[in-house]
């Protein structure tokens, strides 16, 4: 099993995914699903304040959501778990253990304060702040002396002195980093707990993964977790780092964004789809043009093809693809869209009425407004359209018994109107716009009541003009 491919995703459950969470996890399972590798959801929930299930849960669902499933993690098992990081602690120690018995680890008596004191004075005298690495020198009677204090040790990777370390990275190709420059980094902190540093580099090791996909802002640590895993023996992944993605206002994504939340884009109805494509596409150039169905983007993915520029998330490109989306989607799925705001057993005719109209929840609840509620009152353009025919026409489309569509416009035309002054005003006195669906389905929905009523209206409107004037 561990000579598989195998890519994961490793989210802290700290916060709500954004769009290049979702990018990165999307990525990393269409790699292993085109390579038929495994694919891993790995919670590194180490962080317990900020971390609870309510936010696992609620990740979770966004993934399924997408279309993403997984090999091993939360409710599947590949006999690579626990698929929780604080339910792998026992393993973190084990590896600390080997790692001290090899020499690879030592312990570090320094306090925050003494470190901090380190820190600035490194920036005072304007080299990279880094640890010193005294503690890895302390002899006997040195440590001795730190125990008596009562001093808690953290535990240091030692990174290999005057080594460079290099890889050569999927997405920004040969990187390199000395190892003096980024110093002896804490593997186990002083409460016991792992660091993010070791946890996630241990995990990805034990767990057989060969292909770290993830965010850019993790680049300086890839030296030191390849290091470590390195010191315990183990094989490191490939990593790949994905540029950060620019927001619609210019700043990058972050987890405050929450028009951008993936729980954001859904409420407001965008499908899966539409932005599965939209992500394929940020980034990534190796999808060839027009829509795929999630199902079918493993063959659409290309590691080769990733590029390291920042992806602008724009707009119009994700309405875009919830257009195309949103026309191979069924009626039946955008019933939500207008129930509650239509009467009950309509709501299968109001979508297929009101469908080519809409891209948005949003734009679906007010066509149920305009259909089910009241107008606004016609601004000053709309009522002249309006009254335009006169009020033979309101007169003529009143004098109905019962108004289909057709009887309508068969009256309307009686009266001399044609073209846009036989339309026009029949649409705006109906609708209250001049864009919109077909009339005939909207004029099906009408209650009858709600029919006379706006005609009616339509027509003292035109009486009223021809009195003003
Ligand atoms: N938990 C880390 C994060 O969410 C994982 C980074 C990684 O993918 O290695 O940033
Ligand atoms: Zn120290």
């Amino acid at each position: 099993m561990t000579n598989l491919i195998a890519s994961r995703f490793a989210p802290s459950p700290t916060g709500s995914l954004h769009l290049g969470n979702l990018r990165t996890a999307l990525y990393a399972w269409l790699y292993a699903r085109h390579r038929g590798g495994r694919f891993v959801l790995r919670i590194e929930d180490t962080d317990r304040e900020r971390s609870d299930d309510a936010k696992v849960a609620e990740l979770i669902d966004d993934l399924r959501w997408l279309g993403i499933d997984w090999d091993g993690g939360p409710g599947r098992d590949d006999g690579t778990g626990p698929y929780r990081q604080t339910e792998r602690a026992d393993r973190h120690a084990a590896a600390f253990a080997r790692l001290e018995a090899s020499g690879h680890a030592y312990a570090c008596y320094c306090t925050e304060r003494e470190l901090e004191a380190e820190r600035q004075l490194a920036l005072r005298q304007k080299r990279a702040p880094r640890y010193s690495g005294r503690c890895a020198a302390l002899d006997e009677a040195g440590r001795a002396r730190l125990i008596a204090e009562g001093r808690q040790p953290s535990l240091r990777f030692r990174m290999p002195r005057g080594a460079r370390l290099q890889w050569v990275d999927l997405v920004r190709g040969p990187q390199s980093f000395r190892a003096d420059d980024l110093g002896d980094f804490v593997i186990r902190r002083a409460d016991g707990t792992a660091s993010f540093l070791s946890s996630n580099a241990i995990d990805d090791a034990e767990m057989g993964i060969t292909l770290v996909l993830r965010g850019e802002d993790h680049v300086a640590n890839t030296p030191r977790q390849r290091a470590l895993i390195e010191a315990l023996g183990l094989t490191p992944p490939d990593y790949g780092h994905l540029p950060l993605l620019i927001g619609p206002n210019n700043a990058p994504l972050s987890k405050r964004d929450g028009a951008m939340s993936v729980r954001g884009l859904r409420d407001r109805g965008y499908l899966p789809a539409a932005v599965a494509n939209l992500l394929l596409r940020l980034g990534h150039s190796g999808a060839a043009d027009g829509y795929h169905a999630v199902a079918d983007m493993p063959g659409q993915f290309h590691v080769t093809a990733l590029g390291h520029a920042p992806a602008h998330v724009d707009d119009h490109q994700l309405n875009y693809w919830q257009h195309e989306a949103l026309a191979r989607t069924p009626d039946e799925a955008l019933i939500p869209w207008v129930t509650g705001r239509t009467p009950v057993g309509r709501e299968a005719d109001t979508v297929a009425a009101v469908r080519k109209n809409v891209l948005l929840i949003a734009d679906a609840q007010t066509w149920c407004d305009r259909l089910y509620g009241e107008l606004p009152a016609p601004d000053e353009a709309a009522a002249a359209i309006m009254a335009a025919p006169g009020l033979a026409y309101w007169d003529a489309l009143l004098a109905l018994e019962s108004a289909d569509y057709d009887r309508l416009i068969e009256a309307a035309k009686a009266t001399g109107a044609k073209g846009k002054v036989l339309f026009q005003p029949l649409r705006l006195a109906l609708t209250g716009t001049l864009e919109g669906p077909e009339l005939r389905p909207v004029l099906a929905l009408l209650a009858p009541t709600t029919l006379r009523a706006r005609l009616a209206a339509a027509r003292a409107l035109t009486a009223a003009r021809q009195q003003g004037h």
